[in-house]
């Protein structure tokens, strides 16, 4: 097995690497959370359910006990914490958009002096101001022991070492001598930038992958597919155990082609800042949306087609600041039925995204999943459906040197005009590059038309 440099370690990352293993691993209950998280998920569907309305009783009593703006929304609503017995009593409750958050944050907070020791996080993501959420160590530690079950469904262990390529800042020092990586000792883990994939760059990269020889790879499917395509360019293979992706939208081809180059299987995982929906994929390849980490309703929508529905979703693991019924901007398609591997989790069929992954045509209608119309046009370096406005769409394109406008350019067209119809302008711009959005994540649509009623 090889080993990486001593030299590539830095003070900064190896002392983060500490802390982030304390707080997580000893300061948080994470074993209390890793052995009930071992039994829950066999638990039968009925004792799931009464395990989530147990957990909404408590959030419920919490969030009217020891915040100002629950107390005065159950006061307003009728909802008497004490007195809950079943789902349609918690839906009484309105639903909590992200404006609400934005507006009433600091009264959302927890007053119990017992979770003091809050997290701050933020949203992040292309439209919108981020939100400021707040979390304690309970909650830090039960999502800390939820991904170390995703990594068990993957065949990973806790210690395996791997590299992760998620958006993570190189310094120029490295970067400029050829070093696009950072490694952790305490961790276990190489952070790639994602930001230097390039294919001027690529050597660097296939090296440092062969010599660190990671059990697995976790990061952006576009950034592991960048480097899988960097991989399989050079006619090798470099085998793992897992790929894990999340944060963007996976499509079938970067699935396929990070399958050939590592040889493994791809679990792809979502979770979301504001922290009340959890869909991890389990050994059968199913996306299963996680039932002990948040309640979630599925609600359907005249302007979603094919069953896809908007989600809800309520925490059931963070006291310092309850988040209720909150109405998300992610979509997905459940499915029916329950899954061989003997969960008797929900399974979603589809995710779609997140409501600007979507176009609007001029008549209202939202088309999600666009990504296949690039299916075929392999002479493409990266592509991005930009809409500025409901009547245009743009392709900003990154072409190769095979690339032929009047034989891919004109074969995409034809494609997005099939799905799109013919009353929307469609305009190619070759571009250099596409920019990355926030924490370096590339998105394959843009749109800011807001096709969601409110
Ligand atoms: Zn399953």
């Amino acid at each position: 097995m090889g080993r990486v440099e001593i030299k590539n370690i830095e003070l900064g990352i190896t002392a983060n690497g500490f802390r982030n293993v304390l707080v997580k691993r000893f300061l948080s209950p994470f074993k209390k959370f890793s052995g009930f998280l071992q039994k829950s998920q066999w638990w039968s569907g009925e004792r799931i359910e009464e395990y989530q309305l147990e957990r909404l009783k408590k959030i419920l009593k919490v969030a009217y006990e020891h915040t100002p703006y629950y107390r005065g929304l159950m006061e307003v609503y009728d909802v008497n914490p004490y007195s809950i017995t079943s789902f349609e009593d918690i839906a009484r409750l309105p639903l909590l958009e992200k404006e609400d958050i934005r507006l009433h944050h600091h009264e959302m907070i927890s007053d119990a002096k017992f979770y003091s020791m809050l997290y701050k996080c933020h949203t992040s993501g292309t439209s919108g101001k981020p939100l400021t959420l707040y979390r304690d160590l309970e909650n830090v530690g039960f999502e800390h022991a939820l991904l170390m079950r995703q990594w068990q469904w993957a065949g990973l262990k806790p210690n395996d070492r791997y590299v992760s390529i998620k958006g993570d800042l190189i310094s120029e020092d490295k970067t400029d001598s050829g070093i696009f990586w950072n490694f952790s000792i305490a961790e276990n883990k190489l952070y790639m930038s994602s930001y230097h994939l390039s294919e001027k760059n690529a050597d660097h990269y296939v090296r440092a992958l062969q010599k660190y020889s990671p059990a697995a790879i976790e990061g952006y499917p576009s950034s592991v597919s960048a480097l899988a395509k960097f991989v399989r360019d050079r006619g090798i293979r470099i085998p793992m155990k897992a790929v894990l992706t999340t944060s963007e939208t996976l499509s079938p081809e970067q699935r396929s082609l990070m399958e050939s180059a590592f040889h493994c299987r791809v679990y792809d995982y979502y979770g979301m800042a504001e922290r009340v929906a959890a869909i991890h994929t389990c050994e059968e390849g199913s996306y299963h949306l996680i039932p002990e980490y948040s309640y979630v309703e599925f609600v359907e929508k005249d302007y979603l087609s094919d069953g896809y529905c908007e989600l809800v979703g309520t925490s059931l693991n963070n006291k310092a600041m309850p988040v209720i019924r909150y109405r998300m901007s992610d979509v997905v398609k459940p499915g029916e039925g329950y899954c061989a591997c003997g969960r008797e989790f929900p399974v979603i069929e589809s995710i779609a995204g997140r409501q600007d992954d979507y176009i609007v045509t001029p008549s209202g209608k939202l088309i999600g999943r666009l990504d296949h119309v690039f299916k075929g046009a392999e002479n493409l370096v990266e592509a991005q459906l930009y809409q500025p406005d409901r009547e245009n769409l743009v392709l900003r394109l990154v072409p190769d040197k095979y690339y032929d406008a009047a034989r891919d350019g004109k074969m995409i067209l034809a494609k997005l005009k099939q799905r799109l119809g013919e009353a929307m302008n469609l305009e190619i711009e070759n571009v250099a590059s596409i920019p990355r959005g926030g924490r370096g994540k590339f998105k394959a649509v843009i749109s800011k038309v807001n096709g969601f009623a409110y």
